[in-house]
């Protein structure tokens, strides 16, 4: 777990640098030094580090102040204290401000102790990217909840001014306004609905409660009932769906309902973002071990940044004609938590303008 890490070892001792490079070079990390804190401080804004050694007592500004420094900004960064000997409760305060663990300089010399250097170094680090995950988590969490509010107030606002204007009697209303108005309500509420179902299944899913139903599934089968349920809109917006499954394509060990779902996100999707006239293909193949199923479009494909956060943050495509096309923005992220809980893979490729293909892997029933 420790090689190719990078550390920076922050300390005004030659000897003690020299010291900490080898025994970390020597567990096949990469280091770089600094002998002050201010140094320390200019390294770890212009590098990328996994981990500093950090000694409280430097020339220039206190260690525990450079801890402090990295850990406003810097959450994932492992920061161990090299301490002098005697200067535990120093140590402990540091850890209070956010050092992950720390050693004894004199502990280090000594015979023996190289092999609980390592397990210090590999145990914060693991402890440290947990730490982070967890963040980066409660923070998209956040995120989410905060975006989905705003969006819910979008239909909420239509219905209020459509309700307004119809109660209004003062307003020459035709019946033909008064049945426009309503229908606005009416989308909205769908909408509304759909949003709260996909937000709803998301957060159960998300707090762990997707209680699969592992049964051997025909995919082909479940191919041709969502195709055959998707081919209706397909049809209203003239495109062909074409399905290509090998004959002999064996079963999969799934939850029936939730692969029906997954694969209804990706044709709708394919039927939504593509124009009038386009072309969707459904594949599918078998290795050893998994079955990959592919849906290509010959749609608005997605742009490289939002085809990076596509399945990692909620939120829906930045462009000028996703904008026009309802959606929730949820479907691809509880794709993903569907796939990934049956132990599969999903992945996307896109090239802006000319397409879009979206892959999942399942494994074989065996
Ligand atoms: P929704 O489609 O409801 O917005 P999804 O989670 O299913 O939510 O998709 C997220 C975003 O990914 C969409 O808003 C869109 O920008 C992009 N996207 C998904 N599928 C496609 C596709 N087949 N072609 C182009 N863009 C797509």
């Amino acid at each position: 777990m420790l090689k190719d890490k990078s550390v920076l070892i922050v300390d005004d001792s030659r000897p003690v640098r020299r010291f900490l490079e080898a025994l970390v070079s020597r567990l096949g990390m990469r280091a770089a030094t600094a002998e002050t804190g201010a140094q320390a401080l200019e390294a770890w804004r212009t590098s990328a580090f996994d981990l500093i050694l950090l000694d409280l007592i430097l020339p220039d500004i206190d260690g525990i102040q450079v801890l402090r420094t990295i850990r406003e900004q810097d959450q994932t960064i492992c920061i161990i204290l090299v301490t002098a000997s005697g200067d535990v409760q120093t140590a402990i305060e540091a850890v209070r401000q956010g050092a992950d663990g720390y050693i004894d300089k004199d502990d280090l010399l000594a015979p023996g102790q190289q092999d609980a250097f390592q397990d210090l170094l590999e145990r914060s680090l693991s402890l440290r990217e947990g730490l982070s995950a967890r963040r980066e988590l409660e923070m998209m969490r956040a995120d989410l909840y905060a975006m989905i509010t705003h969006d819910l107030r979008h239909p909420l606002h239509i219905i209020q001014t459509a309700s307004v204007t119809l109660l209004d009697e003062s307003l020459p209303l035709s019946q033909e306004n008064r049945r426009e108005l309503l229908q606005m309500i009416a989308d909205s509420v769908n909408s509304l609905i759909h949003q709260l179902d996909e937000f709803l299944d998301y957060t159960k899913i998300d707090a762990g409660f997707l209680n699969l139903q592992l049964t051997e599934v025909n995919l082909a089968e479940v191919c041709a009932t969502v195709v055959s349920r998707i081919e209706v809109l397909a049809h209203s917006k003239h495109q062909t769906i074409q399905v290509n499954l090998p004959p002999d394509l064996p079963p999969v060990r799934a939850d029936e309902q939730r692969v029906q779902q997954v694969l209804t996100n990706l044709l709708d999707n394919a039927v939504k973002y593509t124009p009038e006239g386009g072309q969707i293909t459904l594949t599918a193949a078998a290795d050893t071990t998994h079955i990959c199923v592919t849906i290509t479009d010959t749609g608005i494909g997605i742009p490289p940044d939002d085809l990076r956060r596509l399945f990692r943050r909620y939120g829906r495509g930045t462009g000028e004609k996703v904008r026009k096309i309802k959606g929730t923005g949820l479907g691809l992220l509880i794709a993903k938590q569907i796939i990934e809980a049956h132990g599969g893979k999903i992945w996307a490729e896109s090239t802006e303008g000319q397409g879009s293909t979206f892959s999942f892997s399942l494994p074989r029933a065996v």
